[in-house]
């Protein structure tokens, strides 16, 4: 359920707390692209090291100092393809990698003067001038082979595009009426402007040989059986379904007690940001990036106060120092070591949050039997997603807490079925890693299907 207006018939729930343009000012690139002279200023920076460690913690292995040198030579097309043939979603990742954690967190000069090569911000300007152009790769002549890929997330389309690269024709069975995964539905707004996840399936599947049906649920409309008898191979890549609850009574009850992805999915498709109701007090519950965007993206459309809590101290959050420092300068205030005890309501929609504070004795989170509130007209819930076992009957792969198990290749205890993305187990459940689960399963599906 999503944000309902003034429940209890004040204005503490409302949409267009902000005019249009401040709402437009504060949805754009949280960090514009370079110009040429500043990508070329900043790829000077590079040593361009030999076994360089930026590329050792890419999760797709980009050979950075590569894609640097060929921007410092005035090359970005030669540069993107660098990028490309390692990650085909290298836009995507540009924006939304955690880069402060991954390969700018192992740059050399992140060591030695706390200042590292704008991988990243580089990234993004070799890819957007490709994408500018169109697909510079071409399939391989065909092979006649048919696989069936199932979800159009970064892994989905990742594995798709290597697959038609080798010349294997591909569908994939998407449930939505639109591609891109969570690049499209989950992904904070201010990383991914100007309709970029679409633009990039786009870019994807002009490589052709790629059909993507649709309204297809795996589970619903089709059968993990069926898709083994008529295709040669499977690649099951339908990310993660559901959200875990807060188990909290009250919590399906109250209004504007939301599942922070839902709206994070919602304010990703409205046209109209001035038609989002938002709370002026809200408190978000949880301490990964989604969190962190739920609770940003809030203040963004204009709520007073935003309180995060997480049951934790700060080194334990999933969201990084970076996301958390972005929390803070917009004004969201963290607060670690606070577990939820009971929803509190009025005239049926949320009116606050009881919480204990907690501490570690002996490795084990206890509370401290004590009580505080915090007020709040929305509350959002951001406390992890859950497993994937409904979509498959009996007939379904081995499951280990509800995500598929996988070996180094990707391929799960069915024979001719992979799987990557958030679905699997062992996954950084990240845009990158997905990007390279498919990858890596495009290459055992095609060694399989030429052996
Ligand atoms: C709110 C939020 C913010 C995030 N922010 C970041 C970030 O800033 N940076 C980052 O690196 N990562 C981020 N992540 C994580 C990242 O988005 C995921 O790790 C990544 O999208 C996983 O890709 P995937 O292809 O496995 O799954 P998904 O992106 O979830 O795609 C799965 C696709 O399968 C489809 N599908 C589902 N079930 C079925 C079915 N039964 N049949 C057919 N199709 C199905 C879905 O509709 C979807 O299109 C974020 C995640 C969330 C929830
Ligand atoms: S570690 Fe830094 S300086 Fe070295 S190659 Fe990578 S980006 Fe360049």
């Amino acid at each position: 359920m999503g944000i309902v207006s003034e429940p209890t018939g004040i204005s503490d729930v409302a949409p267009g707390r902000l005019d249009a343009d401040t709402l437009n000012a504060n949805f754009t690139d949280l960090h514009p692209p370079l110009s040429t002279h500043e990508a070329r200023v900043e790829a000077e920076r590079c040593y361009f090291c030999f076994d360089a460690p930026c590329q050792s913690a890419c999760p797709t292995s980009i050979d950075i100092p590569l894609f640097i040198r060929q921007i410092a030579a005035g090359n970005p097309l030669g540069s993107a393809k660098t990028i490309l043939q390692s990650n085909i979603l290298g836009g995507i990742c540009a924006r939304v990698c955690p880069t402060e954690t991954l390969c700018e967190q192992a740059c050399v000069r992140e060591a030695a003067e706390g200042k590292p090569v704008r991988i990243g911000q580089l990234q993004r300007f070799a890819v957007d001038a490709q994408m500018a152009v169109g697909q510079p790769f071409a399939r391989a002549a065909a092979t006649g082979k048919r696989v069936a890929i199932v979800g159009a997330g970064p892994a989905g389309l990742a594995c798709a595009h290597a697959l038609s690269l080798a010349g294997h024709d591909v569908t994939i069975f998407e449930k939505r009426e639109k591609s891109g995964g969570l690049n499209e539905f989950g992904i904070a707004a201010y990383k991914t402007t100007d309709n970029f996840a679409a633009r990039e399936v786009a870019f994807v599947l002009s490589i052709g040989g790629i059909e993507v049906e649709h309204g297809k649920a795996l589970g619903r409309d089709i059968a993990l059986t069926s898709l083994r008898r008529d295709f040669n191979a499977v690649f099951l890549a339908a990310g993660l379904p559901g959200t875990n609850k807060l188990g909290l009574p009250g919590e399906d009850r109250l209004a504007n007690v939301v599942d922070a992805v839902e709206f994070i999915a919602e304010l990703r498709q409205t046209a109209d940001k001035s038609q989002l109701p938002i709370g002026r007090r809200v408190l978000v519950i949880g301490g990964g990036m989604t969190a962190i965007d739920a609770a940003v993206q809030s203040k963004l459309l204009g709520a007073e106060i935003v309180n995060l809590a997480y049951r934790r101290g700060v080194d334990a959050m999933k969201a990084s120092r970076y996301e958390r420092e972005l929390a803070q300068t917009h004004g969201v205030i963290i607060r670690p070591w606070a577990r939820p005890l009971a929803l509190e309501g009025h005239a049926g929609a949320v009116s606050g949050v009881l919480f204990e504070h907690t501490k570690m004795v002996g490795g084990q989170l206890v509370g401290l039997g004590d009580a505080f509130r915090i007020e709040a007209n929305v509350v959002f819930t951001a406390i992890g997603q859950t497993g994937v076992a409904d979509i498959f009957g009996d007939d379904g792969p081995d499951l280990k807490d509800g995500r598929i198990v996988v070996d180094a290749e990707r391929r799960s205890s069915l024979p001719g079925v992979w799987a990557g993305g958030d679905a699997i187990v062992g996954g950084l459940d990240l845009t990158v890693s997905a990007v390279e689960d498919g990858k890596q399963a495009a290459r055992s599906i095609n060694a399989a299907l030429a052996g």
